[in-house]
């Protein structure tokens, strides 16, 4: 079947609605998942900057810390009990090492605090024998001491007052212990996953929250990468097991270090989850109403057309005829669709209606015609109504045509015409059947008022002056009809005899049947 207007406007409405409806939930969705992604990263990029900034302060402080005490330490260098007694002050206030140990200028310990055990021993170990070398304030790379920690080594050079080398004083940082590296980044371990993880400049991990991959290499880690090529930033990255991470790095210019804070990308994200549910949720009141309001709309905006549409199929079926609807035209194609139609019926019904009179009018006279008349008899019997036939014929009328033309004997017959209007009352009925043949139908009316009638007209007719200049008589024949069982033919027949009567009672008369 053939889908209304209206059918077609919901649908596109529809479409229209859900696809708003999709585009913004797709991009409600997506610019959602890159604001949050950018947070986390712009977090902890921030994040491992204030770390490294910490993390530097803390070994500039030690590096300092040690630099205050050398001199006092070398101007001890001989004293060995003393040299433990200031180790053992130093490292009860400064808490920041593990241990501190003197070693001279051929790599001999001196002393230590705690007691490690290694006085006067030769230390070959890659920290010791590096600070021996550079003879400069040192943080070293992570190394295996020989006690098989793992460690870093924070060294400051010992000159004695004549500038000569005389070995350095050393504090260490146990990597897989309790130290102060752990002290400031375990605090930032957080329960969402987010951690913290050092490298130093060769790419091993010096701190971890998992204590069991310090000391290990994570050289082929994408921001590990980035941080020895002295970069500072934010990218996502997938860490050793294969998880995503969004993470922040920095590299501390001092130790050569990167300091990065990650955040696993599956939590970043996680406030999506449901997010489109409740965008959902959210739109449909807005939805609901939005959809109420066009069905509204769409009828408004259907109605005239559909009214018009069954208003021309009411036209089509009653040939134009038609009662004028009221349709709503408050846009301009249905008011100018609806003028048009119902001009166009108006016109339509006029056509039909002059057509209808012009067929039941005699053209001559303009009284009715033969057939309206026969209609009216058909009629009125059918109602079984009483009435009277007057039937007139003009008294030598071939006359008046031999003597004054055609033309002059079709003004009389009109003349006559406006008799019969001028005696009749306003239900009768004239009726020129052709040629001069006249009747008068009279509704509801006795023989007496119709002879009543046929004489005023006789006499009317003979008193006036015709178009001849002369004075006309006519004949009437008089039937009144009751019974009814006669036929039309008969009933004419009847009325048809009493003329016949009048014109051989010598004309100019009224004879009824
Ligand atoms: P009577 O008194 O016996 O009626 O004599 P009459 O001459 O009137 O005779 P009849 O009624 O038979 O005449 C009919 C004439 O009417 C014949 C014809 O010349 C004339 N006639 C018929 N129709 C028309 C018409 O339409 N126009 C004109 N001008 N004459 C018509
Ligand atoms: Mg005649
Ligand atoms: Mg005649």
């Amino acid at each position: 079947m053939i889908k209304t207007l209206r059918f077609w406007i919901m649908l596109l409405i529809s479409f229209a609605m859900i696809g708003i409806l999709s585009i913004t939930l797709f991009s409600g969705y997506f610019v959602t998942k890159e604001n949050l992604t950018n947070n986390t990263l712009e977090m902890n990029r921030v994040y491992s900057m204030k770390l490294a900034r910490l993390t530097e302060e803390v070994f500039n402080g030690m590096q300092s810390n040690l630099q205050v005490k050398a001199s006092d330490i070398a101007g001890n260098i001989n004293d060995a009990e003393k040299l433990t007694k200031k180790l053992s002050d130093l490292i009860t206030s400064s808490k920041n090492f593990n241990s501190l140990s003197v070693v001279n200028r051929n790599g001999v310990v001196l002393a230590t605090s705690p007691e490690l055990g290694i006085v006067g021993q030769t230390l070959e170990t890659p920290g010791p024998k590096e600070a021996l070398y550079v003879r400069k304030p040192l943080i070293s790379a992570p190394y295996k001491a020989a006690t098989g920690r793992l460690l870093i080594l924070v060294s400051t050079p010992l000159w004695n007052e004549k500038n000569e080398y005389l070995g350095f004083l050393a504090g260490t940082i146990y990597l897989q212990e309790d130290n102060i590296i752990q002290n400031i980044l375990d605090e930032h371990f957080s329960l969402d996953g987010s951690y913290v993880w050092v490298v130093d400049k060769r790419g091993m991990l010096i701190y971890h929250p998992d204590a069991e991959r310090i000391g290990k290499s994570v050289v082929k880690n994408e921001v590990a990468q980035k941080v020895l090529r002295r970069d500072s930033g934010a990218q996502k990255v997938t860490n050793f097991e294969g998880k995503e991470f969004l993470a922040g790095y920095t590299f501390v210019k001092s130790s050569k270090w990167g300091v990065v804070s990650q955040t696993p990308y599956a939590v970043s994200i996680a406030p999506l989850a449901g997010l489109v549910n409740k965008m959902l949720l959210y739109a449909l009141p807005f939805v609901l109403f939005f959809f109420f309001l066009t069905i509204i709309l769409t009828e408004r905006l259907s109605s005239p057309l559909r009214k018009l549409a069954m208003y021309s199929v009411e036209l089509k079926e009653k040939g134009g005829l038609s009662e004028e609807v009221d349709i709503p035209t408050w846009y301009y194609e249905a008011k100018q669709l609806t003028e048009t139609i119902h001009e166009y019926a108006k016109k339509q019904e006029q056509t039909v209606k002059d057509f209808k009179e012009r067929s039941y009018t005699d053209a001559l006279t303009g009284l009715r015609n033969r057939r309206y008349g026969e209609e009216v008899l058909a009629k009125w019997i059918t109602a079984k109504k009483q009435f009277s036939m007057i039937m007139i014929d003009i008294d030598h009328f071939k006359r008046v045509n031999d003597t004054y033309g055609h033309q002059v004997g079709d003004d009389v017959l009109k003349f006559l015409a406006g008799k019969m209007n001028e005696v009749v009352r306003e239900a009768d009925v004239c009726v020129r059947l052709g040629g001069e043949e006249f009747i008068i139908l009279l509704v509801k009316t006795d023989i007496k008022e119709a002879v009543m009638i046929a004489e005023r007209l006789r006499i009317n007719v003979s008193s006036t002056l015709c178009p001849t200049n002369e004075y006309l008589t006519i004949s009437s024949g008089i039937g009144v009809y009751n019974d009814h069982t006669e036929s039309i033919e008969d009933l004419f027949n009847r009325v048809d005899v009493a003329l016949y009567r009048a014109k051989m009672e010598g004309r100019n008369r009224v004879v009824q049947s």
